[in-house]
């Protein structure tokens, strides 16, 4: 028989730490948390299981609705109190909680239980009836916005009213009297909305709010979050129906919630807010501004010491930094929650090798815990030391990194400006959840209201945007579109900055710098290197780009591309010489000029990589790309002609004479790659020629050059031969001429479907492979490089393709091909070196999938070969588990 309910208690524990799958992450800690003795108040956890079932059919079966009535039944006895009693009525909290957490995305029903009747029975068990009531018109109002989707202002708006009534300013003055005609009110609403009473049986509210909970998996703003932090839609959520506890139950109660470490610098310090006399959710709407942790020791001394307690135990036992909620009942510690904590880029560095220091995990676990996109935010900008900063307004830093952008006041203009190219920076009052989206949208988040855990400080870590919060000196006027700050005022789409670091907020536009790389993270990178087997290079064509990989950890150049050296100012003149060339011999000319300009690049290139391999693509694109645009050629000609200088009229009209008969219908399916080295081939003997020059002269000064030449869009086995037999000639004619033997190789891009298809006769022309996944995927999908954007980002808004492909490698289709070649590759040449050059190659998922399929090394841009390093060791670590 299946379990589809767990029970979680003192003693009575069914579930445990491991079992998030099924119980979710916030059941599984409630479960581990009982086991370990920790106080936690009783309660049940419905599994992901039930939640999966009730969205396909609405229905439950014989089965989960016996085994939630025996979880309830043990709940009532456990309490010694029951469900709706007249006199000492138990009460629950109904939450949900999925194996990711997703901070308030989903819905939580507080006080459930509560009645007409019950209601009497708390007051008078509690000897507070405006304590009751006031849990009353929460309960009806909390049920009535989230498990019957009334909208909360109905129920809001009638608070204001009956404040104004009774003349007073906020709701803590509102009296038993007052709180009881609210609950009336609220009831008087539900009925008006629904047609229906408010539900006076408990078993009818409790199972109504579970169907509710399971509901919130498909809300809209779930849904999205889902989305941005790609969580499987088919997982859905448990739901935790727990025994209330109370934190606004005077001065010796109250609520808070806490990290075990900093989650924003991962230092090791007990971090936390909390509220006097107040509930669970007054500290994560970030309505009140909350106290600092260090402070409640003053204040309810034996509980605190029992909570820092608590934590430590929790954190040694989970190996993690936790992320914890806790109640104060009259004195009574609880635990709510345990979960890992969020962390920033930086804190998960700083704490994966502080924990590696303190013994409590070992390097290979350290290196798993720092996330492919933690890398890419530390590389993120920050606000450059030299700036001068007029700072008009400091918040709290909640999560860090500087963004400049133009003000928005609301999510959907922040979403809006996205879509036209515009950064922006979203400012607020407080965020909400219905704010996601925009929050993705903008560069960072602002807002006025809340701590370092409201909403906008734990959403905005979660998705690496800069934030700032709590900044109250800022006032919005939402109708006229401004803020005002210390005598400032800011208007909509004027430009501010905002540092996430320092919790500043900046007039302007001010300069940013790349951020470096620490210590700390150097650590994990060398702990990275140590496990992974995968090689990583880089693709650079410059001298600085190649010395920037070096010191990021690259181990060789794996793409040069030579034609980027060719769009130097100072080059262009004798490239288009060479392109205008009407014959062998004056093209030749032309060459002989761009000779030593080519020569002293891979002098420097070879330099920054010495010792290391350098693979260097000969030419690829087609040489209409070198001339100038057509419409501009008209123009000028025009010019010309106006101003009757007939001295350059001819000239110019060569020129568009050549682009014209250069002109391709597909240039990318073209007269491009070994094509052209084949039709022209004194431009890829000179561009050999200066490759074997360049290695040739260091290697005479004694520096080890490893060249390695790579001959693009390959399709036929004879392009590769007869492209091969040239480049061997002229490396041994320049071999010849220096007096020196080098240790080249010559091998070719595999980035045709054909290629894949025939590697097995490729490979035996071929020194190595390197697949071009960016035209590998063009030709598999016949979709064009450079016109995807009309369609793939609806493709991907109707779920046609769940990725871009050209940014995440199609393992389906392109994966395939990939395969192919390599398998194919390797049965005529097994120790066939193999590498991806592709944008994928800096691409987490991307990494992995090479790494599975045998490749050698990936090659990407130097900024994310960091980012390899690290996703190679953790392919390595999960391959080696998964064995
Ligand atoms: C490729 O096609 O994947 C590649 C690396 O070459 P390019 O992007 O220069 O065509
Ligand atoms: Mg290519």
């Amino acid at each position: 028989m299946s379990k589809f309910v767990y029970f979680f208690g003192k003693d009575v524990t069914d579930g445990k730490g491991s079992m998030k799958d099924l119980l979710g992450g916030k059941g599984s800690g409630l479960a581990e948390m009982a086991n370990l003795g920790v106080p936690v108040p009783p309660g049940f956890t419905i599994t992901t299981e039930v939640c999966v079932l009730y969205l396909k059919d609405q229905i439950y079966s014989e089965e989960v609705l016996k085994q939630i009535e025996e979880a309830i039944d043990k709940l009532e006895t456990l309490n010694n109190k029951k469900l709706g009693d007249p006199k000492d009525p138990l009460l629950v909290s109904v939450r949900s909680g999925a194996r990711v957490s997703m901070p308030g995305m989903m819905d939580t029903v507080l006080n459930l239980g509560l009645t007409d009747k019950s209601v009497i029975g708390l007051a008078n068990k509690v000897n507070d009836e405006r304590f009751a009531y006031d849990c009353y018109r929460r309960f009806i109002s909390m049920f009535g916005d989230v498990v019957l989707g009334i909208d909360s202002d109905k129920f809001e708006s009638l608070i204001e009213d009956k404040k104004k009534e009774l003349k007073v300013e906020s709701d803590t003055d509102l009296d038993a009297k007052a709180l009881k005609e609210l609950a009336e009110r609220f009831k008087g609403v539900i009925k008006l909305e629904k047609g229906f009473e408010f539900p006076q049986d408990p078993k009818v509210q409790l199972q109504m709010a579970i169907n509710a909970v399971f509901e919130s998996w498909n809300n809209p703003r779930a849904i999205t979050y889902r989305k941005l932090n790609e969580i499987d839609d088919s997982w859905g959520t448990a739901v935790n129906v727990q025994t209330m506890v109370y934190g606004n139950r005077g001065n010796t109660s109250g609520t808070g919630v806490a990290f075990t470490r900093n989650p924003s610098t991962g230092e090791k310090k007990f971090f936390g807010e909390y509220l006097i006399n107040a509930q669970g959710e007054d500290v994560v709407a970030g309505i009140r501004t909350p106290d600092y942790i260090d402070t409640l020791g003053n204040k309810i001394p034996d509980a605190y010491k029992q909570l820092v307690d608590i934590c430590q135990r929790l954190e040694s036992h989970f190996r993690d930094m936790q992320d914890i909620e806790f109640t104060i009942q009259e004195g009574n510690l609880y635990m709510l929650q345990t979960r890992t904590g969020k962390r920033t880029a930086a804190a998960a560095v700083k704490i994966a090798t502080d924990m590696v220091a303190e013994g409590l995990i070992d390097k290979e676990t350290a290196v798993t815990r720092v996330k492919a996109e933690h890398i890419d935010l530390l590389l993120h900008p920050r606000i450059d030391p030299k700036a001068k900063l007029e700072v008009i307004a400091r918040g709290l830093p909640a999560s860090p990194g500087a963004a400049v952008g133009k003000v928005v006041f609301t999510a959907e203009d922040a979403e809006g400006m996205a879509e036209i190219g515009e950064k922006t920076i979203l400012v607020r009052t407080e965020t909400s959840p219905e704010d996601i989206g925009g929050m993705a949208a903008a560069q960072g988040v602002l807002t006025v209201r809340g701590g370092m855990t409201s909403h906008a400080a734990v959403v905005g870590r979660g998705m690496g945007k800069p934030c700032v919060v709590g900044c109250g000196e800022i006032s919005i006027d939402t109708k006229s579109n401004i803020f005002m700050v210390n005598g400032h005022t800011i208007k909509e789409h004027d430009y501010i900055t905002i540092d996430g670091s320092a919790g500043s907020v900046i007039i302007g536009k001010v300069d940013l710098i790349d951020a470096e790389i620490n210590d700390d993270l150097k650590q994990i990178l060398v702990w990275a290197d140590n496990i992974r087997t995968l090689g990583v290079r880089t693709n650079a064509d410059n001298p600085a780009d190649a010395g920037l990989a070096r010191e990021l950890g690259a181990e060789g150049i794996g793409l040069c591309r030579t034609e980027h050296m060719f769009f130097g100012e100072d080059r262009i003149p004798a490239v288009r010489e060479m392109i205008m060339a009407e014959d062998e011999k004056s093209r030749k000319k032309a060459l002989k000029r761009l000779l030593p300009m080519q020569k002293e690049d891979f002098l420097g290139i070879f330099r920054s990589m010495e010792g290391l391999p350098v693979t260097i693509r000969l030419l690829d694109p087609p040489l209409h790309e070198f001339l100038p645009d057509k419409e501009e050629l008209d123009t000028k000609l025009r010019e010309l002609e106006t101003s009757g200088d007939c001295g350059k009229i001819d000239e110019v009209k060569k020129v568009i004479q050549r682009v014209i008969s250069l002109k391709e219908l597909n240039p990318m399916l073209g007269h491009r790659g070994c094509r052209l080295g084949i039709t022209y081939p004194e431009i890829y003997d000179m561009q050999v020629r200066a490759i074997m020059e360049a290695a040739c002269e260091l290697a005479n000064e004694g520096m080890q050059i490893v060249p390695e030449i790579m001959i693009p869009l390959v399709g036929l086995v004879k392009e590769l031969s007869v492209t091969r037999e040239e480049v061997c000639k002229m490396a041994e004619t320049v071999m010849a001429e220096k007096g020196v033997r080098i240790d080249y190789k010559v091998g070719t891009m595999i980035e045709l479907p054909r290629a894949a298809i025939i590697a097995d006769k490729i490979a035996q022309e071929a020194d190595f492979f390197s697949f071009g996944t960016n035209d590998l995927t063009q030709t598999t999908f016949g979709f064009s490089r450079d016109d995807v954007s009309k369609f793939v980002p609806i493709y991907q808004k109707a779920g046609i393709l769940e990725h871009d492909p050209f940014a995440v490698l199609d393992q389906e289709g392109v994966g395939e091909i990939m395969k192919i070649g390599i398998e194919k590759g390797r049965s005529t040449k097994p120790d066939l070196k193999m590498g991806i050059c592709g944008e994928h190659g800096g691409e987490p998922k991307s990494i992995h999938f090479a790494h599975q399929i045998g490749l050698d090394y990936v090659s990407c841009s130097p900024y994310r070969v960091p980012i390899a390093r690290l996703v190679a060791a953790q392919s390595t670590i999960e391959m080696r588990n998964a064995k």
